[in-house]
């Protein structure tokens, strides 16, 4: 499915983040940056060993680790994807403490920090809704309407892609997206 708000495409596909080939992809990374499972693995497995070493220069600065909801950026190594923007999403323990706008967060900084290297197209993974608890269909609506709002207030990303790993989660998403555009 594809829509476009304020010029900008937005494209929800099925498949595999690791074989995007836009400027830079989006890793649901964790606070450690020293990798992990599920979409964090995949792509430190195919990237290679130069994410990882960015990630271990950028942790000396940051001996606590990446806060949630901020994002970093390194290499994209062996991917097709010039860059890699890690951020952390919030572990869902049922939406009291502040996980809605932590995701936003981490959507919004991923988006700045595309912007402020130039970075005109961006795919992202559905942040948080793994190992991380969040419910998709709430997760679905935070991502897109969080799109949506960057999109009116900045200028310069010609393509946002989701890219989601099981085709219940793509029907949410594009459910999501409907509700926006329409
Ligand atoms: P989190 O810890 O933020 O929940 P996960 O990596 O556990 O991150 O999951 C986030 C989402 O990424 C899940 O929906 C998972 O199915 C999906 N995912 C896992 N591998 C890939 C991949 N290679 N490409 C795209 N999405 C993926």
């Amino acid at each position: 499915m594809e829509a476009r708000i304020c010029n900008t495409r937005i494209t929800l596909l099925p498949g595999d983040i690791t074989e995007q080939e836009t400027d830079a992809i989006v890793n649901a990374a964790n606070p450690g940056l020293m990798g992990g499972g599920g979409v964090d693995g995949a792509i430190h497995m195919k990237g290679g060993p130069e994410i990882l070493k960015e990630c271990k220069s950028i942790r000396r600065s940051l001996p606590e680790g990446l806060p949630t909801g901020e994002a970093v950026i390194t290499t994209g190594g062996r991917l097709r994807a010039r860059k890699v923007i890690h951020t952390v999403g919030p572990v869902w323990s049922g939406g009291e403490r502040g996980e809605p706008e932590l995701l936003a967060k981490a959507y919004r900084s991923s988006l700045e920090l595309s912007l402020k290297m130039g970075l005109k197209t961006v795919s992202f993974p559905s942040i948080s809704t793994g190992a991380y608890g969040y419910p998709v269909e709430k997760a679905s609506r935070v991502a897109l309407r969080t799109v949506a709002e960057f999109l009116k207030k900045n200028k310069g990303i010609e393509e946002i892609r989701f890219v989601l790993h099981n085709t219940n989660d793509l029907k949410t998403y594009e459910n999501a997206l409907t509700e926006i555009v329409h």
